[in-house]
């Protein structure tokens, strides 16, 4: 996805890089020490040298485990280092296991191995950090003999360890990078699949053309909204409104200058609105507002009068130049009895047919409900 960016990607990788240096960190608490038990019976003669090699990353471990439980935040910002850290210090412990212990004849040699190859296919690190590791590991059992500390006694047993080496740190940053493959795709498919989401949400409840909410998401939220103020006996109010003389503008001047119109008209509407109102296209070319918080006195002399001045007071910019148009409102008060949303716009409809018939480009108030409404 041309929208996801590498630092989105890594981010998403943190949580999980964490969960894996958790799970290091506490098979190396679990493990080193008992390799210490183990070495009682292969190498009993150097046990208290031994217990310093094991000791030191054991308390890495043990340093780990209460960081992630004493600052979590700063255990999964860092988690890739401390990983690598960990990893490293465990290495470097049994690489030594293997110059205490007949050198390159020892049979810990495999532990490397092995570590290389858990560490690779556990951990998630950036690139050329499984790199550097697989060469870290590499130089840990190289360097002994290139500083002349060491003579291989065995050439074969050698060249067979160094071989073992290689592959196992060849078959660690592979895995690796195959794994950052799939977790690459599998986070452009979420990625994708949440652009799907919201795109399907916008289409089932916003209208294309205003931008302002379809009839049905336009009740629903309208319900709740009245089910709110009637909770908490606030005044709300409705308003319909109609485009004025819209099908001149359709005949005179085609159906895709008329949609401009409208596009422009429900964007005043919102503008003249609170962040709080609720704005739907009702139907053609008619708009209805649920204003919380507002009584009939207000939602008339205030909302509707400022609507109906930014509509009528500039024209609106087409392809065939400047318009004019009106509007037409009508308004209600719901009644927090238990009058319907549909009950009070229908009220306010009323409103509206009577400002039609009284010249258009008004505001009249609608019908007043059956039962008085509650005082605001
Ligand atoms: P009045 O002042 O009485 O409201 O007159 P009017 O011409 O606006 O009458 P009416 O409300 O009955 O007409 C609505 C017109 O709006 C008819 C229809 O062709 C047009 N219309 C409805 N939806 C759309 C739309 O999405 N785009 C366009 N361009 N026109 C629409
Ligand atoms: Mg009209
Ligand atoms: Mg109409």
């Amino acid at each position: 996805m041309s929208t996801t960016t590498v630092t989105d990607f890594e981010a998403s990788l943190a949580p999980r890089n964490a969960a894996a240096l958790l799970v290091e960190a506490r098979l190396g608490v679990f493990f080193v020490p008992a390799f210490w038990a183990l070495d009682w019976v292969v190498m009993p003669a150097q046990v208290w040298t031994l217990l310093w090699i094991r000791a030191v990353p054991t308390a890495f471990g043990i340093a780990l485990l209460l960081l992630r439980h004493l600052a979590p935040e700063l255990f999964e910002r860092r988690a890739t280092v401390l990983a690598f850290g960990f990893s490293l210090l465990v290495a470097w412990s049994i690489a030594l296991m293997c110059f205490l212990h007949e050198g390159y004849e020892s049979p810990y040699y495999a532990g490397i191995n092995l570590l290389v190859l858990c560490v690779g296919l556990l951990f998630s690190w950036r690139t050329p950090m499984a790199i550097a590791f697989s060469l870290a590991i590499y130089a840990f059992y190289m360097a002994p003999l290139l500083l002349g500390i060491t003579s291989a006694k065995s050439l074969p047993v050698m060249l067979s360890n160094q071989f073992f080496l290689f592959s196992t740190a060849v078959v660690t940053v592979a895995s690796h990078i195959h794994r950052r493959r799939l977790e690459r795709s599998e986070f452009d498919a979420q990625v994708a699949q949440r652009h799907l989401l919201a795109e399907v949400q916008t289409m089932a409840t916003i209208d294309w053309l205003t931008n302002l909410y379809n009839r049905r998401h336009f009740f629903r939220l309208g319900e709740e909204e009245i089910a709110r103020a009637r909770r908490y006996k606030h005044a709300i109010s409705v308003l319909m409104i109609d485009i004025d003389h819209f099908k001149h503008v359709n005949d005179n001047h085609g159906h895709t200058v008329g949609d401009e119109v409208l596009s422009t008209v429900a964007k005043r509407i919102l503008a003249g609105l609170r962040q709080s109102d609720i704005a739907g296209r009702y139907g053609g070319e008619e708009f209805a507002i649920v204003l919380p918080e507002t009584d009939l006195e207000s939602a008339a002399e205030i909302v509707a009068e400022r609507l109906r001045d930014t509509i009528v007071s500039r024209p609106i910019d087409t392809a065939e130049g400047p318009l004019r148009v009106s509007i037409s409102v009508g308004v209600a008060g719901v009644e927090l009895g238990s009058e319907k949303l549909l009950d009070a716009l229908t009220r306010a409809d009323a409103g509206l047919y009577a400002a039609k018939h009284a010249g258009r480009n008004r505001v009249v108030r609608g019908t007043p409900p059956a039962t008085p409404a509650a005082p605001s």
